[in-house]
């Protein structure tokens, strides 16, 4: 008895402490000479941001501030939210000179999870708060990462998950031999065939915690009926859950639109008339553009020749994309697909299409729209991330100098990270 109120004694004195602890010393005050505001687009000058917890409490000009409050000034450098990519890929890395089905034949569950920590924390190291992993996962393998980050068992972003990817019965994996398929098409996708099995499969993907269901419009080689995938859409929706589709072909396309998915994933030669249905319905688009340094590094790390003008003459296609998606309004969204082993940090890489939109011509501003209040408002965390403003989470980078001013630099050359009012990296 005696020992057991000891212990309560104890718990309460750690509690009370730990309490104090948490209001003495709470706030931050961090000021930059720039400020990139998302929700007007602009690069305002002299803003400080005052921080209490995990929250912003205000953003302004010459705030006043609490007694103890830290501060923080970063002279002159740029301020930004957290930079989000919304279309990753940690539980899978693919040698560019191998099969995409290689990776998942075989590492383990625990290998592949292990190594998504690394390229967790690289993309935290590289300014990236939030990420949204989009499959090739195995069975829920996203969801275990998830939580080892939400409980601290790891470092890394804020992750938004979609389990396995909802397909036909082929999955998008070639490679595999023939004795395999059915193994590791499973281990990877959720292969459904009719309506009933798109809903059950739908709903055991949000019993399992998933935030978004990811859908192939197209496969291999086999599509997803436009009643499947309604089926898929309404029964997301009716669980307030958005559905993204992946779809690289124009044609295929038609259908995902008018099942009324809410983004599409790739969109590679999208027509004008497609593009038109997507801004009249408000989907997203999320253009996983390479640039000119990852073409470099593909064909480096496969020791093939390559000239300068060969490089350029790559990407020119995928630039002038970019210039007709900005043209026809359609709502775009910063997503890498960065999944090859491309010899360099996997947050890096991810940021190269981020580098690769302003590459393509897409101002400094509207590039980092893409990646900050254009991907919250696609993941559904609008007025949360992507942005600093009262009440927002605490998720925001400060660059090296002025952004606007030298984007392609700046955007490399990061001085403080902080995710959820903590720093988790500075210089
Ligand atoms: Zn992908």
């Amino acid at each position: 008895m005696f020992k057991a109120i000891l212990t309560t004694v104890f718990f309460l004195f750690l509690t009370c402490s730990f309490a104090f602890s948490q209001n003495t010393d709470a706030y931050t005050l961090l000021k930059a000479a720039h400020f990139y505001d998302s929700d007007k687009n602009a690069f305002l000058e002299n803003q400080e941001v005052l921080i209490k917890d995990n929250r912003v409490v205000k953003v302004g000009v010459g705030l006043t501030v609490p007694p103890n409050t830290a501060i923080l000034d970063f002279g002159n450098a740029t301020i930004t939210p957290g930079l989000i990519d919304a279309h990753s890929h940690i539980l899978l890395e693919q040698q560019t000179d191998e099969p995409l089905a290689v990776d998942a034949m075989m590492l383990s569950s625990e290998s592949r999870v292990l190594r998504a920590a690394k390229f967790a924390r690289s993309y935290l190291d590289a300014g990236f708060t939030t990420i949204r992993d989009l499959g090739n996962s195995g069975q829920y393998l996203d969801r275990e990462v998830q939580i080892a980050i939400e409980n601290g068992y790891i470092t890394g972003p804020r992750m938004l998950v979609s389990g396995p990817i909802i397909g036909s019965m082929d999955g998008q994996i070639d490679g595999i031999p023939l004795a395999d398929f059915d193994r590791v098409s499973r281990q990877e996708y959720s292969m459904v065939s009719g309506v009933e099995e798109a809903r059950k499969a739908v709903r055991e993907h949000i019993a399992r915690g998933v935030d978004v269901i990811k859908i192939l419009a197209i496969g291999s080689r086999l599509v997803l009926s436009l009643d499947e995938m309604k089926a898929i859409v309404e029964t997301a929706h009716s669980e307030r859950i958005p559905v993204t589709a992946h779809c690289d072909r124009d044609w295929a396309a038609q259908n995902a639109i008018e099942a009324g998915v809410d983004g599409i994933e790739h969109a590679y030669g999208f027509k004008q008339p497609t593009l038109e249905k997507m801004v009249e319905k408000g989907i997203y688009v999320v253009p996983t553009y390479g640039s000119t340094e990852t073409v470099r590094k593909f064909y480096e790390t496969q020791n093939l020749p390559y000239t300068e003008e060969g490089l350029e003459n790559n990407v020119a296609g995928w630039k002038k994309w970019i210039g007709e998606l900005k043209s026809a309004g359609v709502i775009i969204v910063a997503g890498s697909d960065a999944y090859g082993d491309l010899k360099m940090a996997r947050g890096d890489y991810a940021k190269q299409t981020i580098w690769g939109y302003a590459d393509a011509g897409l101002s400094p501003e509207d590039v980092l729209q893409t990646a900050t209040v254009n991907a919250a408002t696609a993941l559904g965390m609008k007025d949360r991330i992507g942005v600093i403003k009262e009440n927002s989470f605490a998720d925001l980078v400060v660059f090296e100098g002025n952004m606007k001013a030298d984007f392609k630099k700046s955007i490399y050359e990061v001085k403080m990270v902080m995710k959820n009012g903590v720093v988790e990296w500075s210089k």
